[in-house]
């Protein structure tokens, strides 16, 4: 039996840790070889201390297919261009006021729902309160959060409630008129080609085949530092919510003493290794870790 076990083990274990372990040393994740050649040469800016960004991807609502290769994208860029060092968890213990400031950032990636809730274990509400609470005092505090494509499902307004998360990030997803095979073309905001995180861009448009997300309140365009957007004209046509034509696509803001970014992008697997795309997250992320100091608001 012992042998046996000693045999089945390993085999149980590496399943289970596709594509990622945790916190440890991996092997290549999902889609690796797609995600190497087009990763950033280099970081934005040299990080003035070692960054721990912990990349956190619990759902309790919808699971993007679309997770295991952005983790693996987002661990392999940190660790080429020495930004920072993924710590890759879903460990609600590192939400803990003993645990969380371990970290100089923190990702939400693809997350949705409460992703602090545990169905059915005694004290999960409170808990997930206490968390959230932890995370505002961690941003509020002066260090960096992070959210990706449905980190705006994430924690949304109800029952007359807003939660502080969401007018952190900045808004709630209300659909996608876009769904992942819709052929839509993002923007530079206007006035904004030169802002340090989107200047590889050069004023162009990115067109591809992406989600695009509609958000409702509070999200307010106005409020954060507007970088990327969807272009109306030349996306395909869909049946919109929103007569403001108002659909931003990724900012950056400042939260209390800390730092904030979002990119609705991170739909589709192609995302994680569209070389532009790529550099908009590694230069949001090094904004919102406090090492690369762009204009925002
Ligand atoms: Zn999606």
């Amino acid at each position: 039996m012992k042998n046996k076990l000693a045999l089945i083990l390993p085999l149980a274990l590496a399943a289970a840790v596709v594509p990622l372990a945790v916190g440890q040393k991996r092997g290549p994740g999902k889609n690796a070889d797609k995600i190497a050649p087009s990763l950033p040469e280099k970081a934005f800016a040299k990080p003035k201390q070692k960054r721990k960004l912990l990349v956190f991807s619990r759902t309790t609502g919808f699971r993007h297919g679309s997770i295991p290769t952005g983790l693996t994208a987002v661990a392999m860029m940190g660790e080429k261009t020495g930004a920072f060092e993924a710590v890759i968890s879903d460990d609600l213990a590192n939400f803990e006021s003993d645990k969380i400031n371990q970290f100089d950032g923190i990702l939400f990636l693809n997350t949705t729902g409460d992703p602090f809730l545990e169905k059915g274990k005694p004290g999960t509400q409170e808990r997930s309160q206490r968390l959230q609470k932890n995370l505002q005092d961690f941003v509020k505090g002066g260090k960096g959060f992070a959210g990706f494509h449905s980190a705006t499902d994430t924690l949304k307004p109800g029952g007359g409630h807003t939660p502080e998360y969401s007018k952190m990030i900045n808004g709630a997803f209300d659909g996608h008129p876009w769904g992942g095979g819709s052929s839509v073309s993002i923007a530079v905001e206007k006035g904004q080609e030169k802002h340090p995180i989107v200047a590889h861009l050069d004023g162009k448009n990115m067109d591809f085949k992406e989600e695009i997300y509609q958000l409702r309140d509070p999200y307010d365009s106005k409020a954060v530092h507007m970088l990327l957007r969807l272009d109306l004209d030349r996306s395909e046509k869909k049946n919109l919510k929103r007569t403001d034509r108002d659909y931003g696509v990724a900012w950056v803001r400042k939260w209390g003493d800390g730092r904030v970014f979002y990119c609705s992008l991170g739909h589709n697997d192609a995302m994680y290794w569209h070389p532009d795309v790529l550099k908009v997250y590694l230069g949001g992320i090094q904004y919102a870790l406090g090492d690369f100091d762009v204009p925002s608001k």
